[in-house]
C-alpha cells in the first residue's frame, strides 16, 4: 500500500484491524505511556509503542548503560556504556518514529514526582527489576486510578499483568506480592535468558496498546511464561480484601 501521507501508511495494518482503525489508532495516537525501566523489557515494549505511533512516550530510567546489559537489551551499543540509558533509549526511539514525542527522565523519582508524571499518562508499564520500585508504582497507579502493565522476567521465567484502571473491582499489584519475593529480584545474581525480558515486553506493549486503543481485556489474572517448557500459563489474581493499597478506606 502506498500513501501520500506517511503516517496513513505507517498504520495501515492498524487501520486495516477491525478492533483498532482509524478511530483506535487516533486514540493511540493521542495518548501517552510512562515506561518505568529501560531494561531488556522497557527496550522491547518501547519499540513497539514508539513504531505503532503512541503520542507521547516517556521513557524513565536512571541507570546507566552497562556491559552486561547488551546481551539482552537490543537497543544498546558498546558506544553507549556508561551513558544514560533513558537518554540513549529516547534518541534512537527518535529515529524510529520522528512523528511522536519522547521523554527522558534520567532521575530517580520521589512519591510525588512520581506520583505526578503517572497522573500524567494515560498508561503505565512497569518493567523494573525491583520490588521496592514495584510498590512504589503500583501505589502511584492506584492513588489517581491508571492502568498498570506490569512485567518481570528472571532465570528462563516471565510474568506479565494487567492492573486497573478502576481499583474498585480490578486487583492491584499488592494484591499479588503482599511483600517482597526475593526469588523474583535480582538478574545479576540469578541470570536471564536474553529473549525473555523481550518477550515480556512485547506482551506488555500488546496490552498497553489493546487498552490505549479502547478493546477491551479481562482483568485479575497473572500470566506465566517458561521459557524451559515453552509454555504459557495464566492464574487468576483476586482482589484481597485486606490489600493496604487498593482496599477502599486503604491508604
Ligand atoms: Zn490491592
Amino acid at each position: 500500500m502506498s500513501d501520500s501521507n506517511p503516517n496513513l501508511s505507517r498504520h495501515a495494518r492498524h487501520l486495516a484491524l477491525t478492533q483498532v482503525g482509524a478511530s483506535g489508532q487516533a486514540r493511540i495516537g493521542a495518548s501517552s505511556a510512562l515506561l518505568i525501566g529501560v531494561g531488556g523489557i522497557g527496550c522491547a515494549a518501547a519499540s513497539y509503542l514508539v513504531a505503532s505511533g503512541v503520542g507521547h512516550v516517556i521513557l524513565c530510567d536512571f541507570d546507566t548503560v552497562d556491559e552486561t546489559n547488551l546481551g539482552r537489551q537490543t537497543i544498546y551499543a558498546p558506544i553507549d556504556v556508561g551513558k544514560q540509558k533513558a537518554t540513549v533509549a529516547a534518541s534512537r526511539f527518535a529515529a524510529t518514529n520522528p512523528d511522536i514525542e519522547i521523554t527522558a527522565i534520567t532521575e530517580r523519582l520521589d512519591d510525588d514526582a512520581l506520583a505526578a508524571a503517572v497522573v500524567a499518562t494515560d498508561v503505565v508499564l512497569d518493567g523494573s527489576d525491583n520490588f521496592a520500585t514495584r510498590f512504589q508504582v503500583n501505589n502511584a497507579c492506584v492513588a489517581v486510578s491508571r492502568c498498570l502493565v506490569s512485567g518481570a522476567a528472571i532465570r528462563l521465567e516471565g510474568q506479565l499483568a494487567v492492573f486497573g484502571p478502576n481499583f474498585d473491582t480490578s486487583p492491584c499489584y499488592r494484591c499479588l506480592y503482599q511483600e517482597r519475593d526475593e526469588s523474583l529480584e535480582s538478574c545479576a545474581g540469578n541470570g536471564v535468558l536474553a529473549a525473555v525480558p523481550g518477550v515480556i515486553g512485547t506482551l506488555m506493549a500488546a496490552e498497553a496498546l489493546k487498552y490505549l486503543a479502547g478493546i477491551d481485556s479481562p482483568r485479575g489474572k497473572l500470566l506465566l511464561f517458561d521459557a524451559a517448557s515453552g509454555d504459557f500459563r495464566s492464574v487468576a489474581i483476586s482482589k484481597r480484601g485486606d490489600c493496604p493499597v487498593c482496599h477502599q478506606g486503604a491508604g
